[in-house]
């Protein structure tokens, strides 16, 4: 097992700055994952990584060695693209042996290791037909398998999972974490998708602009993103986030958000921390399913605009003047469309963002 650490990495392309200093370390045999919007930086970061690119300044290290001059082919890193690199005129077995034969390993010791990985990703059945024939999904689980199958110690995937369909993918998402719990590799995992990163990683680095947003686990980004582009991208729908003016009542903290009314005091330690801000100006998030429809005429005042049933549950939108707004809601939720709805923000859930800089006002 090793660790890795980006030690204040840039990465220029001609003036345009893909990374801009960057520091991030992935623990020995953890799952990493690389979450943020196209052109981001993260396959940038993967490749100096991998040693396909070198960064413009700052180091790469696995565990305690510095290996920004080492060349790719002798990190021992394994690598799946999004777009499955296999050779399609071999067969499935002699694509899964491909790397264990570069290394010479014995005959036996390598259908040992075929036939095991071929069972854990179910390509046993395909183990002797050519690989030209089969579909995207097989072929994406012998590029996984081809790299697992050498077991290195880190493992980087690019989007892998990409071009496959969607129920392949949750079975694939199940089946990766577990690949990475048996041989305990360090794995970074890139992704644009939050719900992948969401259900597989130990600890979520989310990237935007080439800089790194916040690094924490699933829950700690969910529950605190330090600034509004983090508590957008993570959750589905994202955090809604409404512009409003902190007014003191009754020697209490509250949010004035015009239209939609008054929100319920605030926490006390939120209150301590935004008391200490300079500005009252802030921006007031809450989760779409942190939102209740209130009993009487009390909380917030919102148009409903559109009512969407997604099976398990119903995402009710909002106008709150000019402003979208969502609530995840039960299926016998008594909310119509074109009506006026009185909904509450559970005040333990609120969060509250500078609105000059976008960074989370954090009580204690
Ligand atoms: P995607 O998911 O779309 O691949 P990403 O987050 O992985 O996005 P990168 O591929 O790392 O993003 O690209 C980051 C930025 O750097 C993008 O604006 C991209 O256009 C730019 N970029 C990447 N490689 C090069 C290159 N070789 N030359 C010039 N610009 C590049």
């Amino acid at each position: 097992m090793t660790s890795i650490r980006l030690d204040t990495l840039t990465k220029k392309f001609g003036a345009f700055s893909a990374i801009r200093t960057m520091d991030l370390e992935v623990h020995d045999g953890e799952f990493m994952a690389l979450l943020g919007p196209s052109g981001c930086g993260k396959s940038t970061t993967m490749n100096i990584i991998a040693g396909m690119e070198r960064p413009t300044s700052g180091r790469v290290l696995f565990g305690d060695r510095d290996i920004s001059n080492v060349p790719m082919t002798r990190r021992g890193v394994g690598f799946v693209f999004q777009n499955y690199a296999i050779f399609t005129h071999m067969t499935v077995r002699q694509n899964l042996a491909y790397g264990l034969k570069a290394r010479g390993t014995a005959g036996a010791e390598t259908d040992r290791r075929v036939g095991a990985i071929a069972d854990f990703l179910q390509l046993t059945p395909f183990l002797d037909q050519p690989s030209a024939k089969l579909s995207v999904n097989i072929l994406q689980r012998i590029a996984i398998g081809r790299s697992a199958i050498v077991e290195p110690s880190i493992f980087l995937l690019d989007e892998p999972l990409s071009n496959v369909d969607a129920a392949f993918r949750a079975v694939m998402r199940t089946e990766l974490k577990h690949l990475q719990r048996q041989f305990r590799q360090t794995m970074v995992y890139v992704t644009h998708d939050q719900l992948e990163a969401m259900t597989m990683a130990d600890r979520i680095a989310v990237m935007d602009h080439g800089v790194l947003q916040q690094v924490g686990t699933p829950l700690e980004v969910y529950n605190n993103p330090v600034n509004i582009f983090v508590a957008r991208f993570i959750g589905s729908p994202g955090m809604n986030l409404l512009p409003a003016t902190l007014v003191e009542l009754g020697g209490r903290l509250h949010a004035d958000l015009g239209k939609a009314g008054l929100s319920r005091a605030l926490t006390a330690p939120l209150a301590a921390a935004a008391r200490g801000q300079k500005s009252r100006d802030v921006w007031f998030g809450f989760r779409p399913e942190e939102l209740s429809v209130a009993a009487d005429t009390a909380g917030l005042t919102l148009a409903v605009t559109f009512i969407e049933r997604i099976g398990s549950r119903t995402i009710a939108h909002f106008d709150a003047g000019g402003v979208a707004v969502k609530g995840v809601f039960e299926n016998d939720v008594a909310l119509q469309a074109g009506s006026t709805a009185h909904v509450v923000a559970q005040e333990q859930s609120v969060r509250l963002f500078d609105r000059a800089t976008g960074q989370a006002i954090v009580g204690d």
